[in-house]
């Protein structure tokens, strides 16, 4: 067991991390086969499924050794470690054959884990918060719908009180991980006659639920990570509930800030990387033509900014304060490297791209999953609005229906 809090020397700690992982997984990285950069996997459900065993199997070994939820707060759960022991971590973590994590995984120790740390009873702690970090326990994030995605407080997804229970009617969609999932933390209408922010509330549903039914959906990339997930007369007990009638708004805002931070920190390897590219260009034999190099040096100049803008919320959080707002710059920054990355790699190959194996398919997996990331968790768009408004404190996009009743409120 590691020590946890502030007061670790960060050197001593990596060479422990060293040792555990020599221990633990022994075997390093390959460097012969083919290159992995894909954003998303395109796997059968039971590739998926061994997959996640896999993690799974890691991640318990790595929670039981003290290094499972390295920044969340100990009375949480977590270790209580700054921000850079995370990418610390990461980075030792990446010279060794370390299964690679799944969107699932993510969701679960990342942003459902955490929510149900900040926002649920004492009971539901004990019962789900230690099961999900430690990947005992898996749960996907049911938030969108159809009619409600950038507009997340427009969801329509009813939850009307029975007694005791909750039954929920409605249907989510892009639920990644849905069909391996045990819970799911979902945002449900609770009072249609409150404004759209004010009548949400969230609940941890059982996926096996009676009335529950899950699709997946096929991606451009080939896999089925998502999935459409829906609710007929659900019945969902009171202390599935998370937080207080009609909070559900605050979780939901929570769970997307730990999204957005996640998204643009440089603990995650997703798909290729500047490194990468250079190792394209010059093996091309590109890296002399003055084209080439120009666009390597603007992509290297973003990757370092990217860094540094992650380094940044880093240490805002080490500090103590919520990135808030800012995380929505590590975000945009995030995803439109990842983007990046992939145009210039495919500039590079041509036409050889569309080769369907070997190190040129594996940046068309990269091409057809980065666009993915300006989506997730508040597109592009989203992510400037927030910026404009609660960073830069410009003016505000008008909000005519703000204070409007839900269930006044025209729906297409
Ligand atoms: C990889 C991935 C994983 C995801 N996983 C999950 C998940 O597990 N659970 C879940 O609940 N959801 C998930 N989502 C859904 C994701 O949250 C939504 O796709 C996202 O919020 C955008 O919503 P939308 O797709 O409905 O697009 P829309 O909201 O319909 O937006 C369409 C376009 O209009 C633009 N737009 C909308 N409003 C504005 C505005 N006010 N100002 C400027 N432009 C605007 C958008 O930027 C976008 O370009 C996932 C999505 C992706 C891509």
């Amino acid at each position: 067991m590691t020590a946890s809090g502030s007061n670790v020397d960060l050197a001593t700690w990596r060479v422990e991390v060293r040792r555990w992982l020599a221990a633990t997984v022994a075997t390093p990285v390959a460097t012969d086969g083919p290159p992995d950069f894909a954003v998303f996997r395109n796997l059968s459900d039971a590739d998926e499924h061994t997959l996640l065993e896999n993690v799974r199997a890691y991640r318990r070994a790595r929670h039981d050794a003290g290094y499972g939820a390295l920044t969340l707060p100990v009375e949480q759960g977590g270790a209580g470690l700054p921000a850079l022991f995370a990418t610390a971590f990461a980075e030792e973590e990446r010279a060794y054959a370390v299964p690679p994590s799944t969107e699932l995984i993510s969701v679960t120790t990342g942003l459902v884990g955490p929510a149900v740390a900040m926002f649920g009873t004492a009971a539901q702690r004990e019962r789900f918060v230690g099961p999900m970090l430690r990947t005992d326990l898996l749960a996907c994030q049911l938030f969108s719908e159809p009619g409600a995605g950038s507009d997340l407080a427009a969801l329509a997804c009813r939850a009307v009180a029975d007694g005791e229970n909750w039954v929920v009617d409605g249907q989510k969609v892009w639920s990644s991980g849905a069909r391996f999932a045990d819970y799911g933390l979902l945002l449900a209408r609770t009072d249609p006659d409150a404004p759209k922010h004010a009548g949400i509330t969230a609940f941890l549903v059982p996926m096996d639920a009676p009335g529950i039914e899950i699709r997946p959906i096929r991606q451009m990339s080939g896999g089925t990570s998502f999935n459409e997930v829906f609710l007929t007369g659900v019945r969902v007990g009171d202390g599935l509930r998370v937080g207080a009638v009609g909070n559900g708004w605050r979780v939901a805002n929570a769970t997307l800030s730990f999204e957005r931070t996640a998204s643009g920190s440089v603990t995650r390897r997703k798909g290729g990387t500047f490194d990468d590219v250079l190792e394209l260009a010059r093996s091309l034999g590109r890296a002399g033509d003055p084209v080439v190099r120009q666009e390597l040096a603007d992509l290297y100049i973003r990757t370092v900014l990217r860094a540094a803008t992650a380094g940044r919320v880093a240490r805002a959080a080490a500090a103590g304060a919520s990135p808030g707002p800012a995380a929505s710059v590590g975000k945009l920054v995030a995803s439109d490297v990842l983007t990046r990355t992939g145009e210039l790699a495919v500039d590079l190959l041509g036409s050889r791209a569309a080769a369907d194996s070997g190190a040129e398919f594996a940046w068309t997996q990269h091409l057809l999953g980065a666009p993915g990331y300006r989506l997730a968790g508040g597109t592009d768009q989203i992510q400037r609005n927030i910026i404009g408004e609660r960073v830069l404190g410009l003016p505000a996009e008008p909000r005519v229906d703000k204070d409007v009743p839900w269930s006044a409120l025209s729906r297409s």
